[in-house]
């Protein structure tokens, strides 16, 4: 069953509901009220004949029988009966005496002195008279036309105006619930038309207000991250295979030139040197891109526990520059930290220091005195790191791609690298619920600012 449908139909159910326990009051109220009214009058009735004939004693029965069948008019086959204590019927307004009723009846409204009930379809009344030392039973009975008939008249009319209260809450709930899943239909057609060759489609935001227009616009920011995400594959893809096809070119000519002419020793050796440098060229650009590969894919799986900076930073400083002795890293700390807790992180030693050793191995390698200042810096929140350097340093839109796969500034061709360690230190931040921002000047140096929220 369509959306459009369910809400019609939950729609027509409840107001059918409500309109059908309204419609039941309305006539069950009407027919007690009937009911009431009608007993009163009988009773009125029956007093009033029995008043007649037991205490004005300038009416007889015959007189009393005449009243009566001129003034019956109002009370359909109204009959009034008395008896006396030994239940002989003494007087009855009519002559076919035809009230239904049993002996038992008589000795009841003796019992309760007022009973209410019923003979065939006609109300019947049960009064105890007591003047004078006599008790006298009154039965009256007549049949309520007019009001039954009013009472029919209701039924039809609630049994149609529910009928047609009904048609016309279907037909709106359909029509309505049709205006306002409209939107949704044409999202469903825009949508069915997005594919991976035309990401930069966006759905129609309708006045940007209401849930719908809420999800069309999520829905193009969706669509917007992963255009980033197909570009940045693409651009990922032709870059990493120019980046393996120089290195490559490079050996095929090293290769070419060797075989061109018989070579004396000392070539031989000139040239495997060269294959030897590219070929480890070749393999510290394939370890990197493995590496990006590897973050990119699993590094939601790696588990977090608490790990204290500071001491990362130190073991960073010393594998660096064990690694490159020519290299120096000056740590810290910009204040001294309030609690334990505040160079406390919640995260992965080892990506840690992957994004940690990239920064100060950058800052070394891009200045020419070779030299970190690294500081710790706390505050209530979080630890910020600042690498800070007095190198080459980067250009405005150096600063801005820096951070994209391959990116290298044109400053910085000499210098060895492929140009992926800061996206990858970039993305491991964002995996920290971290950030990585640089502050930088062409020719003064550059400032790279790690900020980790802390435990
Ligand atoms: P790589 O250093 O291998 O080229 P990175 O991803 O680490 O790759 O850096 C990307 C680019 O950012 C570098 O090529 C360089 O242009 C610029 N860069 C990074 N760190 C510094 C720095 N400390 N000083 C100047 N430029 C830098």
């Amino acid at each position: 069953m369509t959306i459009r449908n369910r809400i019609a139909l939950q729609f027509s159910l409840i107001v059918a509901s409500i309109l059908i326990v309204f419609s039941i009051l309305i006539y069950f109220v009407s027919a007690t009220y009937r009911r009431e009214e009608f007993y009163d009058r009988l009773k009125n009735k029956a007093r009033t004949t029995v008043r007649f004939l037991i205490e004005v004693k300038e009416v007889d029965r015959e007189l009393l029988k005449i009243i009566d069948r001129n003034t019956l008019t109002a009370l359909i086959d109204e009959k009034v009966l008395i008896f006396d204590a030994k239940n002989r019927l003494i007087y009855a307004s009519v002559d076919d005496q035809v009230i239904h009723y049993q002996t038992a009846l008589l000795d009841e409204v003796r019992q309760l002195k007022d009973v209410e009930t019923f003979s065939g379809s006609n109300e019947l009344i049960g009064l105890l008279y007591q003047q004078n030392g006599q008790d006298l039973v009154v039965l009256a009975s007549a049949h309520d036309t007019f009001g039954k008939s009013k009472l029919d008249n209701l039924r039809l009319t609630l049994g149609w105006g529910l009928l047609a209260g009904l048609s016309i809450t279907i037909g709106l709930g359909i029509f309505f619930a049709g205006q306002s899943l409209r939107p949704i239909s044409q999202i469903n057609q825009q949508v069915s038309t997005i594919t991976a060759r035309n990401l930069q489609q966006r759905l129609d935001e309708g006045n940007r207000q209401d849930e719908i227009a809420r999800l069309a616009i999520n829905f193009n920011n969706v669509l917007q991250r992963l255009q980033q995400a197909f570009d940045q594959q693409r651009s990922f893809v032709s870059h990493a295979s120019h980046e393996l096809r120089t290195p490559l070119a490079a050996l095929k000519s090293e290769i070419q030139l060797g075989l061109r002419r018989p070579l004396t020793i000392q070539e031989h050796e000139e040239i495997l040197k060269n294959l030897m440098s590219d070929t480890d060229r070749l393999i510290n650009l394939t370890n990197s891109l493995l590496f990006l590969a590897r973050t990119m894919e699993s590094s939601n799986q790696v588990p977090f526990q608490p790990v204290r900076i500071d001491d990362i930073i130190f073991e960073v400083k010393d594998e660096l520059i064990d690694a490159k002795p020519g290299y120096r890293v000056e740590v810290d700390f910009e204040n001294i930290p309030e609690t334990e807790t505040e160079t406390l992180v919640e995260g992965s030693e080892s990506l840690l220091k992957q994004v940690l050793l990239n920064l100060f191995d950058n800052a070394c390698k891009y200045s020419s005195d070779h030299t970190a200042l690294v500081r710790i810096g706390t505050n209530a929140h979080s630890c910020q790191i600042t690498i800070q350097d007095r190198g080459i340093g980067m250009s405005e839109i150096d600063r801005q791609h820096i951070f994209e796969p391959f990116y290298r500034a044109q400053n910085a061709l000499g210098y060895e690298g492929f140009g992926i360690g800061l996206s990858i230190s970039a993305k491991l931040m964002e995996l920290h619920r971290g950030t990585l921002t640089v502050d930088s000047r062409v020719g003064e140096g550059s400032t790279f600012t790690v900020s980790l929220p802390h435990v």
